[in-house]
């Protein structure tokens, strides 16, 4: 566990991210949710909760990898430009026929690619390889191989092969593989409905004019988003005062009806943070205080074996805090084993030093850009946690480990990407 020297106000001690998670995961007793079924229409980016074993073999009949001709590839030895071999041929077979025609001793049956072979055949001769010298004869330039150019039985895929395990998540080949594999209907992992509520006296919805004081509610929509694009299904709470018979109610409100609850706000040690005491006492606040910047207030509870999750205030905070927890707890209730990384990362040299405390992970928003084939990164100067554009204005995440102090300046270090690179 690393501890800090600087020693937040009111925070006892704070433990880094991989600890908190550890003790989380410990302590939560977290519930794994249900499996339900979808059509394949429904299944992108879905959660397989079933293992997938191949009942039928690919290709289920063996076809023609190639345009050409079916021949037996012993009819062909030794054929060559100079000395071409003549074949009779019987027939043809289109795609999507059943062949009815054999190849015998000295014949050959004309077939197009994925067209399914006609019996006596072991090889097929491409067309370029061929030269059609009337309807009933054709000349062979190459020798074929035993088995050229044909896609046999089960190549592919052969029945009783485990072919997507429980726990991925669905991308459009593996959507394309059910249907080749004749599945319709699927076992996923249902959505996890999380439920978002925002908090503080000062919080006024959109499109109202904000008096002096008041300030507009942005992490509401910011969280709902991030929920989404993380495939969880989101029930708003609206906002909540800082009022602990308000909060408590809406916490209820969210367990009920969610397998999250996400609240931004209110978590830290002033007269108004009151949701970990109000969380704590309608269940157990495992984490409060982490060794991460921005996102220092962050904490984890558990409340019925549903985790409820308070990230700062300060919308940068809550978003940074959001990406660094909340997707790893979502896919651990959702059985996914590896953790996934949605964004790219690049190395890029870095423009200007990013300084940052030993044993405290920190997050820096910067512009990454290619000059002369290669990625600068440059750190914003304006870092506030506060400071809404600067996650609009950046489209990299510089993250620096615990165990490292500061980014030097021309130092090659990796970005992570919120939004494309900018080319100059
Ligand atoms: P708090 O963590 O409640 O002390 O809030 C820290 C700062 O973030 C304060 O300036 C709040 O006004 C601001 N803040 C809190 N919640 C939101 C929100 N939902 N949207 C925008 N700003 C917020
Ligand atoms: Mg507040």
């Amino acid at each position: 566990m690393f501890m800090t020297d600087v020693r937040m106000k009111g925070f006892k001690e704070r433990i880094d991210v991989e600890t908190a998670l550890k003790l989380f995961f410990e302590k939560a007793d977290l519930k794994k949710l249900e499996s339900e079924e979808v059509s394949l229409w429904e299944a992108y980016e879905r959660v397989l909760a079933e293992d997938i074993i191949a009942e039928v073999d690919i290709p289920h009949f063996n076809r023609s990898a190639v345009d050409g001709y079916a021949v037996r590839s012993m009819d062909t030895f030794g054929a060559s430009k100079t000395n071409p071999i003549l074949l009779r041929v019987v027939g043809e077979v289109e795609i999507g026929d059943k062949p009815s025609v054999k190849v015998g001793k000295g014949e050959a049956v004309r077939v197009a690619t994925g067209a399914p072979l006609p019996e006596g055949c072991d090889a097929v001769v491409m067309i370029e390889y061929t030269s059609k010298l009337d309807d009933t004869t054709v000349e062979i330039y190459k020798a074929a191989t035993p088995g050229g150019n044909v896609s046999r039985i089960g190549e592919d895929v052969k029945a009783g092969e485990l072919i997507l395990k429980k726990g991925t998540i669905l991308q459009p080949q593996d959507v394309g593989m059910l249907a080749a594999l004749g599945k319709t209907r699927i076992k996923v992992v249902r959505k996890p409905r999380v439920a978002v509520l925002s908090t503080g006296n000062e919080l006024i919805e959109p499109g109202n004019k904000p008096d002096v004081g008041q300030i507009v509610d942005v992490n509401r929509f910011t969280i709902a988003s991030a929920v989404k694009e993380i495939g969880g299904e989101v029930v708003d709470l609206g906002i909540s005062r800082d009022d602990t018979g308000e909060l408590e109610s809406k916490l209820k409100e969210g367990l009920a009806s969610a397998d999250m609850v996400i609240v931004s706000g209110g978590t830290s040690v002033g007269a108004r943070d009151l949701l970990p005491e109000v969380v704590n006492r309608m269940g157990e606040v495992i984490v409060h205080g982490v060794s991460m910047k921005p996102g220092m207030p962050t904490a984890l509870a558990v409340v019925n074996g549903k985790p409820v999750i308070l990230l700062p205030g300060f919308p940068v905070a809550a978003l940074i805090a959001f990406y660094t927890f909340v997707p790893r707890i979502l896919q651990r209730m959702m059985g996914i084993e590896v953790v996934r990384q949605k964004w790219n990362v690049v190395k890029a040299k870095v423009t200007r030093r990013i300084p940052s405390n030993a044993g405290v992970r920190t997050f820096t928003r910067v512009v990454v850009k290619e000059v002369d084939g290669e990625y600068v990164a440059e750190p914003l100067r304006t870092s506030g946690s506060g400071v809404l554009s600067s996650m609009i204005k950046a489209n990299g995440l510089i993250v620096i480990p615990e165990d490292k102090e500061g980014v030097e300046e021309g130092e090659e270090f990796e970005v992570i990407l919120i939004r494309p690179i900018l080319r100059c």
